[in-house]
């Protein structure tokens, strides 16, 4: 019987390893680094938020690029089945808020040692320290891979699944992207997605940790409102971060790389209009008639923040508050609604959660992840152009393909 060969050991790899064992298949599993699910091991803060446990509307609502590639994967391993699938290796798992499905250990490690334990228990011959650098093929259809010291291994199926470029410490780093394109596949723009964005004010740096709970985010396009979100966000060294930031790096990504000018404003106060602000504004003066400027907004804003606005404002901070006019304080108002911030660049790879972009879904077939350009070559995982927000959906991208391409990888090895 041929064998299945599996190139990478993320979360796809090893999901695909494991679905074409259980199928009856041998199967080779090569990974480059010295041990399988390095990625996996940083997921969730180190927790792994493994998947959602939602109605399947929410999971395709999530996906931002191409969800209507996942419908048949998703249908064939959902985030119920998933988790069905973990705790049959032992795992156990529960769900927080928002649906986000956690192992019960609270540890990582608890995913990747249930993932690798039944890849032994199934006779997978895991090839470590392995850098696969070609797929060959031989009329038309997958026949080899060849590895970077020169090894050829044959076999009568393979999937790709050595994810995006993003954390490219954890092994990611495009390798598959060359050898799919080498093989005729189109690779869509590759950009770092869900991740943090720099602005053109330094100022931020003096924000840096600061996180701000229940304020509204705007980013607007050449004047045009393209993002408008209540929620929560953080300053970061060079610009801003947080579930509202990264959320808008994944769904204006084609704004943010446009080369158009991009600009926010934070409703710092989203709660209270500008009449109902200014009036908050006026209590908290007249409550300090003698203070100075600065030490009279302690009740209204972080600590931090409040020099920066205070510059912004252009009064005078040591000012005494009853001398501030209303025209200064409706300026305050307005500053408060919408402090404003502009976009400079986003975030670089190393610190993206994910690579938005990928092998083109127009050369895949959905329903068994096969290469439409190269029979017996499948893909899974985070090499896809198929992407989602946070929340275990992009883990859960790469279990269902990975799930999907194993049991079509299998499928085509024994059928021969
Ligand atoms: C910090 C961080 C936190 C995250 N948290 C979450 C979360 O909590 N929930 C969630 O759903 N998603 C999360 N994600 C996203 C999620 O981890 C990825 O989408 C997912 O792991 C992708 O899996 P993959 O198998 O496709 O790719 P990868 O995990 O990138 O695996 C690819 C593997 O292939 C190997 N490889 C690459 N090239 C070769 C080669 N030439 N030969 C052999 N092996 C090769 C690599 O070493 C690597 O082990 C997070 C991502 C990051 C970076």
């Amino acid at each position: 019987m041929e064998q299945v060969l599996v190139i990478g050991g993320g979360a796809g790899g090893l999901m695909a390893a494991i679905a074409a064992a259980q199928s009856g298949a041998k199967v080779v599993l090569f990974e480059k680094n010295e041990k399988t699910g390095k990625k996996i091991y940083i997921t969730g803060k180190g927790r792994c938020n493994l998947t959602n446990l939602c109605e399947k509307e929410v999971f395709f609502d999530n996906v931002i690029n191409n969800p209507r590639f996942m419908y048949s994967s998703y249908h064939a391993l959902d985030s119920e089945a998933t988790i069905g699938l973990f705790n049959n290796m032992g795992l156990k798992t529960k769900v927080e808020r928002g649906g986000r499905v956690f192992p019960e250990s609270d540890m990582s490690a608890s995913v990747t040692d249930a993932l690798r334990d039944t890849v032994k228990k199934l006779g997978i011959r895991v090839m470590l320290d392995s850098r696969v650098t070609h797929i060959c093929t031989r009329d038309g259809a997958f026949s080899h891979v060849t590895l970077e010291d020169g090894t050829e291994l044959k076999g009568g199926a393979c999937v790709l699944a050595t994810g995006g470029l993003s954390y490219p410490a954890t092994g990611s780093t495009g390798d598959g992207f060359t050898m799919a394109k080498e093989l005729g596949h189109t690779v869509t723009k590759l950009v770092p997605s869900l991740v943090g964005l720099r602005t053109e004010e330094s100022f931020v740096a003096e924000l840096e940790g600061l996180s701000l709970r229940n304020v509204r985010l705007v980013m607007k396009v050449g004047g045009k409102k393209r993002y408008d979100e209540l929620g929560e966000m953080l300053f970061t060294r060079r610009g801003i971060s947080g579930p509202l930031v990264l959320t808008l790096s994944s769904v204006c990504s084609k704004d943010l790389t446009s080369g158009k000018d991009c600009t926010f404003s934070i409703d710092l106060k989203p709660g209270l209009d500008e009449q109902q602000l200014d009036k908050r504004i006026t209590t908290d003066f007249n409550d300090n008639i003698n203070k100075d400027f600065i030490n009279a907004l302690d009740k209204l804003l972080p600590t931090k923040l409040i020099p920066v606005v205070v510059t912004l404002s252009g009064i005078d901070p040591h000012r005494k508050v009853n001398t501030v006019s209303r025209a200064e304080r409706m300026n305050l108002v307005k500053i408060l609604k919408a402090f404003p911030l502009t976009f400079k660049c986003t975030g670089g790879f190393e610190e993206a959660v994910i690579t938005k972009g990928g092998i083109s879904v127009k050369e895949v077939d959905p329903s068994t992840l096969e290469s439409k350009i190269v029979p017996g070559l499948f893909f899974a995982g985070e090499i896809l152009d198929v992407d989602a927000l946070t929340g275990g959906f992009n883990l859960q991208i790469a279990w269902s393909t990975g799930f999907v391409a194993g049991n079509s990888a299998a499928g085509r090895v024994l059928q021969n």
